[in-house]
């Protein structure tokens, strides 16, 4: 029963970004199915899953492809490794067919277990890379406040969230953070695209500061994703790649949100204009049904490691493993057969935008942001007496989010808060009928959570 799951997750399961006791008091929902968007809860509820499990399962739940590609690897060669100068046929299988998909450069890749290894990856690498150009000072790597790149030690340095590196000393050395391009914060009376490039150019102004003879990489996401679904404005990335090609820094594009269709296009560098040295990527490469992650690398960085690099001394048991990467195959041709990017680009992702500007009259949201199939709906107050820059954040002991939250959850539908902001991704294969029947259930939460303000 529900009850017994719950005793016994309480029990022994201590769940990731939890407050245990609080957990424990509650009881967690217990999701023991699930088919196309929706969930089924161990109480027969049916939900719609508005954030795609954890922004991943880009092609829905239940794709036979994926189930028989799985079964079947596991019945031939369930494991083996690549340590060894050996190699499975699904993980170069998946290699070639990244390098077909992947932005014009790309044509190596190394393979990961989730994103956050992927960034652990990310570290290394550009350091090797300088190391191997008679540069080791050159170790220096640039990211962003409120970007999450992960959990590892490296992948949390990398990622911007002070709850994150309060806990456990981080950052490691050599990682420091620029502001982020939230418009909305920090935006004043500048149109988006000044502020954009405002943004951009305090990138500059760190790496004046650290000395560009210091500076190894930037790394961002296109979107910042677990931030609050953070759309910067058109001007930040073409700038970004401007200073990373004067002053000669790697420029990182972490994609784990971002690939494999998420922005209506194959990796969100390409919907933002710039040409990354490297690219992070792991959740939509098997739409979640299995772990995979790893780095697309780019023949800036493939020649160098490639040609004068010897041994590159990193690697993951799990680096190309042959079920994960059988899967990842199958679901990246499908994702080609259903034609599920041009989907995005050209059908769902404009008709979610055009009815998120619909939500836009409702009192309670203060701004609304779409990029393909991601969207933020900011929380706040019209009558500019609050907090914040422009006077709309609620008071902060009212935790808006997490009230508009419970109401999702209870109405059937999944949505993320991240603060005061309401965010969705949902799986890339939603049609027009079911974004209706999602804007249907945000409003409805909307609205309850207006009632109890
Ligand atoms: N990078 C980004 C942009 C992410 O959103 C995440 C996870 O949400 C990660 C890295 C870490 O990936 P994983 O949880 O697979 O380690």
């Amino acid at each position: 029963s529900t009850q017994q799951w719950q005793a016994a997750d309480a029990a022994h399961f201590l769940h990731p970004f939890t407050d245990f006791q609080a957990l424990a008091k509650k009881g967690s929902r217990i999701i023991t199915q699930a088919e196309n968007i929706y969930l089924t809860d161990s109480d027969g509820h049916r939900i719609l899953d508005a954030m795609s499990g954890l922004w991943c399962v880009n092609v829905g739940y239940g794709q036979q492809a994926l189930i028989d590609a799985a079964t079947r690897q596991l019945g031939q060669l369930p494991f083996y490794n690549a340590f060894f100068q050996t190699a499975t046929p699904p993980a170069i299988e998946l290699a070639e067919l990244l390098a077909e998909v992947s932005p014009p450069g790309f044509s190596r890749v190394f393979f990961s277990g989730s994103g956050s290894e992927g960034n652990d990856t990310i570290v290394r690498m550009v350091r090797r890379y300088w190391d191997v150009l008679g540069q080791p000072q050159r170790s220096v790597i640039l990211s962003r406040k409120n970007a999450y790149h992960g959990s590892t030690m490296a992948g949390a340095s990398l990622g911007g969230m002070s709850g994150m590196h309060a806990q456990g000393g981080l950052p490691i050395p050599g990682i420091q953070h620029i502001e982020q391009p939230y418009w909305f914060e920090n935006g004043g009376d500048m149109s988006r695209e000044e502020f954009g490039r405002v943004a951009a150019s305090w990138l500059e102004q760190k790496i004046l500061a650290v000395g560009p003879e210091k500076v190894a990489a930037f790394i961002g996401e296109p979107v910042q994703g677990a931030g609050g679904v953070i759309v910067p404005p058109d001007s930040y990335w073409p700038e970004i790649q401007r200073i990373c090609d004067k002053y000669g820094v790697l420029l990182v594009s972490d994609e784990v949100i971002c690939g494999f269709g998420r922005t209506g296009h194959w990796f969100g560098c390409q919907r933002f204009g710039f040409k990354p040295d490297l690219i992070t990527f792991a959740k939509g490469v098997t739409s979640g049904y299995i772990p995979l992650g790893g780095v697309l690398v780019g023949d800036r960085v493939a020649k160098v490691l490639i040609e004068q690099g010897g041994e590159f001394e990193h690697g993951y048991t799990y680096s190309g493993h042959p079920v994960a990467c059988a899967v990842a195959v199958a679901n990246i041709r499908l994702i080609q057969q259903l034609g599920l990017v041009q989907q995005v680009h050209d059908d769902t992702g404009p008709y979610l935008a055009e009815l998120y500007k619909q939500l836009a009259d409702h009192p309670l949201v203060v701004e609304t942001q779409t990029c393909g199939l991601m969207a933020a709906l900011q929380l706040g107050r019209r009558d500019g007496k609050g907090g914040g820059t422009r006077g709309q954040r609620f008071d902060e002991s009212w935790s808006v989010g997490m009230v508009c939250r419970g109401h999702c959850f209870a109405n059937g539908l999944i949505m993320r808060a991240v603060g005061d902001r309401m965010i969705i991704a949902p799986p890339l294969v939603i049609t027009r009928a079911q974004i209706d029947e999602m804007a249907v259930l945000i409003r409805r939460c909307l609205d309850l959570t207006l009632q109890d303000c």
